[in-house]
């Protein structure tokens, strides 16, 4: 078994340990972010079993997962990183969930593609949770505004994303984060990184996104 295969078993047992620990009915899914891996190690996480797979990137995505698409059908895409308007016709030939929505520019332009598409892809709206200035991400207090833009819009929502400041208590933020889609009634929420999906779990994730602890470290971020 390769280094890959072990990890990946190594932490879906931990999400199976966390989650009875917390008496959680429903497991979160593990998205392996393979950015800046190669086809070989996204291979390798696929015969373990992975299915679903995260990329920050448009090109590198295309570059990668074409191919891979291909031969392995039943592969779930998610972008999650930053993703300008003139990218999302390319999101749209190739991904299959959309985590980073956060500006109504954004979802004009997808609400576009799914008429020249004639589909719809499932989207997650990306919260600035800890209001950093650097970060990407809606603030809390413009949330229902863009949610309603989405409603109008026909953008199907299905939950929040978030990455939580490096420095302070990332469990703080992920339970805000809960807190904000209970209210809206959303389902899903994508939190919890290699570092911190311990505290995601606890705090109700739904997906936990994990790179490093999987594929190991990375150049660049
Ligand atoms: C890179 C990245 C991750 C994975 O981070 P690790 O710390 O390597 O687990 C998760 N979410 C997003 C949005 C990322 O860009």
């Amino acid at each position: 078994m390769s280094n890959i295969q072990k990890r990946i078993n190594e932490i879906k047992e931990e999400i199976d340990h966390i989650s009875d620990n917390c008496n959680r009915e429903t497991k979160p899914s593990l998205i392996a972010v393979s950015k800046y891996h190669s086809v070989e190690s996204i291979i390798e996480a696929i015969k373990s079993g992975q299915k679903i797979f995260g990329e920050n990137k448009v090109q590198e995505a295309l570059n990668k997962f074409t191919e891979i698409k291909l031969k392995f059908p039943d592969i779930k895409l998610h972008m999650i990183g930053p993703l300008q308007t003139n990218k999302v016709k390319d999101v749209f030939s190739l991904f299959d969930v959309i985590q980073s929505v956060d500006r109504p520019k954004l979802v004009k332009e997808i609400s576009k593609q799914q008429t020249k598409f004639g589909k719809k892809i499932d989207c997650f709206i990306q919260v600035n949770i800890g209001n950093e200035p650097q970060k990407a991400g809606v603030s809390p207090e413009d949330l229902d505004e863009l949610i309603s833009l989405c409603k109008n819009l026909s953008v199907p929502i299905i939950g929040l994303m978030c990455i939580p400041p490096i420095q302070g208590n990332p469990q703080y933020h992920f339970h805000k984060m809960k807190k904000l889609a209970d209210r809206h009634h959303l389902k899903h929420l994508s939190m919890g990184m290699s570092s911190d999906y311990e505290h995601a779990i606890k705090e109700g994730a739904t997906y936990i996104r994990v790179g490093t602890a999987i594929f190991g470290k990375r150049d660049q971020n």
